[in-house]
C-alpha cells in the first residue's frame, strides 16, 4: 500500500510559515499586496480566484480584486496592469487565465513586471529559472518540489519521468527536478513506448490533462507518483490524471486528488507573493 503525500497538510505547514513572517513585516509597517484580475466569469476561475482570496486572507496578504466585464478590450486591461505595475502597494500581479478569446494571453503575461510576476510565467522568470538565476517559479511544479522534500523523498540521482510538456507544468517541472540533480525525461504525445519509458521512473509526475489515463501497467513496483490533473469524473467527482485505485497498491507514495497537488498551487502563490518583496527592494 502506498504512502498517501498529504499535500494540504504541507500547503498548511508552508501558510503558517509565511504567516509568521507576514505578520513580522507588518510590525515593520510593511504590508504585502496582490493583485487578483479575472476577465469574464468562468466558474472554474471564479473558483480558484476565490480560493486564493482566501489563502491571502489566512495568511495576511491583502488582495485587491478586479473583476471585469467580459467584454473588456485587451486594451483596457493592458490599462490596469501598467497602473498596477507602477503602484508601490501591490508586489504581486495574477491575472486568472484563461483570458476571454479575444485577447491574447501571451501579450498580457508580458506585460505584468517582472518583478511583480507571481505565476512565474513572464518570460524573464521563465529564462531565470532555466539558467538557474533567482526568479519566480510556476506555482504548480514549486509546490511539487515542496511537496517531495517535505515528505523525504529524495530526488538526486532518481529517474524522474514528466508526462507533460505545458509551460505551466511540464517544462518548469522538469528544469525544477534537473535542479535537484535528478536524472530527467519529459513524455508528451509524440512519445513513443510511453509505458516503458514511465516504467522507468523513479519519481513519475503525472500532467497530462487525461482523466485517469495513467494506470499500473505504467508505474514500476515501488515508484513515487504525482498527479497533477484535476477532472470531474461522471459522477461529478475530482479526479486526477492517474488511476488512483489501480496505481495505489504499486506506488510506494502517491498525490491524492484532491488533497494533493492542487492546495500545494496556492500555497507556493502565496510564497511568491513573499519573495516579491524581497524583489520590490532589489
Ligand atoms: P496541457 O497544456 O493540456 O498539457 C498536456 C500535456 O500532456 C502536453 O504536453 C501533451 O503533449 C501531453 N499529452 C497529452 N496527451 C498525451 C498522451 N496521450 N500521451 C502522452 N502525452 C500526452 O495541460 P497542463 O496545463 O500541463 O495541465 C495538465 C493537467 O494538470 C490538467 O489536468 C490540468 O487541469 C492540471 N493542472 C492542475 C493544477 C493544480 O494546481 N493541481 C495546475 C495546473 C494544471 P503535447 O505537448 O505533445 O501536446
Amino acid at each position: 500500500m502506498a504512502r498517501l503525500i498529504d499535500g494540504k497538510a504541507v500547503s498548511k505547514q508552508i501558510k503558517d510559515e509565511l504567516k509568521e513572517t507576514v505578520a513580522d513585516w507588518k510590525t515593520k509597517g510593511i504590508e504585502i499586496g496582490l493583485a487578483v484580475i479575472q476577465v469574464g466569469k468562468d466558474p472554474a476561475s471564479s473558483v480558484y480566484v476565490g480560493n486564493k482570496k482566501k489563502a491571502c486572507e489566512y495568511v495576511g496578504i491583502r488582495s485587491e480584486s478586479y473583476e471585469l466585464p467580459e467584454e473588456t478590450t485587451q486594451e483596457e486591461l493592458l490599462q490596469l496592469i501598467e497602473r498596477l505595475n507602477q503602484d508601490d502597494g501591490i508586489h504581486g500581479i495574477l491575472v486568472q487565465l484563461p483570458v476571454p478569446a479575444h485577447i491574447d494571453e501571451d501579450t498580457i503575461i508580458r506585460a505584468i513586471s517582472p518583478k511583480k510576476d507571481v505565476d512565474g510565467f513572464h518570460p524573464q522568470s521563465v529564462g531565470a529559472l532555466s539558467i538557474g538565476q533567482p526568479g519566480f517559479v510556476s506555482c504548480t511544479p514549486a509546490g511539487i518540489i515542496q511537496l517531495l522534500k517535505r515528505n523525504d523523498i529524495e530526488i538526486e540521482g532518481k529517474e524522474c519521468v514528466v508526462i507533460g510538456r505545458s509551460n505551466i507544468v511540464g517544462k518548469p517541472m522538469a528544469l525544477l527536478l534537473l535542479r535537484e540533480n535528478g536524472t530527467v525525461t519529459v513524455a508528451h504525445s509524440k512519445t513513443r513506448n510511453l509505458r516503458e519509458v514511465c516504467k522507468r521512473a523513479d519519481i513519475l509526475v503525472v500532467a497530462v490533462g487525461r482523466p485517469r489515463m495513467i494506470d499500473a501497467s505504467y508505474v514500476k513496483e515501488g515508484a513515487v507518483v504525482i498527479d497533477v490533473g484535476i477532472h470531474r469524473n461522471e459522477n461529478n467527482k475530482l479526479c486526477g490524471d492517474v488511476d488512483f485505485e489501480s496505481v495505489e497498491p504499486v506506488a510506494s507514495a502517491i498525490t491524492p486528488v484532491p488533497g494533493g497537488v492542487g492546495p500545494m498551487t496556492i500555497a507556493m502563490l502565496m510564497y511568491n507573493c513573499v519573495e516579491a518583496v524581497e524583489l520590490s527592494k532589489a
